[in-house]
């Protein structure tokens, strides 16, 4: 019998996460102030960053001097890394023998970049963490599993603490394979677990196919938290998600550089909240820079870390698309809400026969039809002076004899959700590939070749 005391506010930080808007942004400024000071005088990248813009920490008076200070961009990050201090380069603001933790980006877009923080950031991680999983019901009872590879990358690495904060008890699912791990959260009947919408749902195929298990009725999964992917937000792969494993998917939203920012909470809105309290989030217009604030617009997230110390995370432009939610969410929770989470990537949002599309509203179309499998894959590319787009997919092996009425029924969607015509191409099923972590699954040659 476990007999640790049950907090019982339903919130994690009942006064911040309640906070009304203008006091929070009264801490923000404060704390925005403190970290970029903090930066100026500790970081030699951050210090010319600003001395090139003009700008000395005391010119930050107000919410809309903020928007002076120069962004972030991935990429700068990686011009300094491997210099003095070794490896991590001049952005450091700690000594090194400060520094406790390595992770790295996992750099599908390029060279990864290094992340050092301190123990006291690390804290923060956990801490960071905490407001997700109290917000998605983790309490002191669970028994949570971490279906998961414990390595250079930062992943699920904070969320095991987290869990360990809450007091739940978590289980390591590390080098385990895909069968023993189910098999273990069969036999410890774990209550909850954390992995990406890819895994989750090939864990609920092999579980199946392979051991004869149904998640739904022979596990006690009853929720699980998702990153790396939007699929979480994105409502048909979630119910995908929920119906296999009969639990409760949510999602959060973070990034090596930045920490985990948003979460969805149990009243599942159909957006994120933002941590207000420990980030200071903003939407920028793509084109002229100016920051949204009103709903239905949407914008590239840039962000700011405002407690992470050793390498500073100050208006990082973070690629992500977005818009705030008109609603205030059921929860009670005054921390803003990002509706329908991460829009996309605002690389990925591309201009296709002129159209703009976001791949994440395919995903939404080809998981909404029961008898496609779970696989798919976008390929764009250029004919002649032609854009042209390919959608490969799989047919699920009991749906074969309705071929034609089921790529007729995905044409019509695809053209009513996207405004774009497809070549489909229907593979054999399961031969398409299998992620275990972040899926690829839009690939744009146009650029390329
Ligand atoms: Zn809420």
């Amino acid at each position: 019998m476990k007999s640790k005391v049950q907090k019982a506010s339903p919130y994690w930080n009942p006064i911040l996460e309640t906070l009304p808007l203008e006091e929070m942004r009264k801490l923000q400024i404060k704390k925005f102030r403190r970290i970029v000071k903090w930066a100026y005088e500790k970081s030699r990248f951050h210090r010319k960053l600003y001395q090139e813009a003009g700008l000395k920490p005391g010119d930050i008076r107000s919410y809309d001097d903020i928007a002076k200070v120069p962004k972030v961009e991935k990429a700068m990050m990686r011009g300094i890394q491997r210099k003095d201090p070794f490896p991590y380069g001049d952005a450091l603001c700690v000594p090194l023998e400060e520094v406790t933790e390595f992770r790295q980006t996992s750099g599908t877009t390029g060279v990864p970049v290094y992340q050092p923080d301190t123990w006291q950031d690390w804290e923060w991680w956990a801490e960071a963490w905490s407001y997700i999983l109290y917000a998605q019901g983790y309490r002191n009872t669970d028994r949570v599993f971490l279906p998961f590879g414990y390595n250079i990358f930062v992943a699920f690495w904070a969320g095991h603490y987290a869990a360990e904060k809450l007091g739940c008890e978590v289980v390591p699912g590390g080098v385990l394979d895909t069968e023993a791990r189910i098999l273990k959260i069969q036999e410890l009947r774990a209550t909850a677990m954390m992995a990406t919408p890819t895994y989750i749902l090939g864990m609920a195929d092999t579980a199946k196919k392979k051991l004869g298990i149904d998640p739904a009725k022979d596990l006690t999964i009853r929720k699980i938290t998702c990153a790396g992917e939007p699929g979480a937000s994105i409502p048909s792969t979630k119910q995908r998600m929920e119906e296999a494993w009969g639990a409760k998917v949510y999602d959060h939203v973070g990034a090596t550089e930045i920490g985990a920012w948003g979460y969805e909470c149990t009243a599942q809105s159909g957006g994120l909240h933002v941590n207000e309290a420990l980030f200071l989030t903003q939407l920028e217009d793509v084109e002229t820079g100016e920051i949204i604030e009103e709903p239905g617009r949407r914008g590239k997230v840039v962000i700011t870390a405002l407690d992470r110390m050793a390498q500073p995370c100050i208006r990082f432009d973070s690629k992500d698309v977005a818009e705030w939610s008109k609603d205030p969410c059921p929860c009670g929770r005054t921390f803003r809400v990002i509706k329908g989470g991460i829009a996309g990537r605002a690389d990925d949002i591309t201009k296709v026969k002129g159209v703009v599309l976001a791949p994440t509203a395919i995903e939404e179309v080809v998981r909404s039809i029961p008898d496609l499998a779970n696989e798919f894959e976008v390929v764009v590319t250029k004919k002649g002076d032609l854009d042209d787009i390919t959608l490969k997919i799989e047919i699920l092996p009991q749906a074969e004899g309705k071929r034609d009425p089921l790529l007729a029924q995905l044409k019509d969607q695809l053209r009513l959700k996207t405004n774009l015509g497809y070549n489909i191409e229907v593979h054999p099923y399961n031969s398409l590939p299998r992620y275990e972590v972040k899926a690829k699954r839009f690939k744009d040659l146009r650029k390329h070749g």
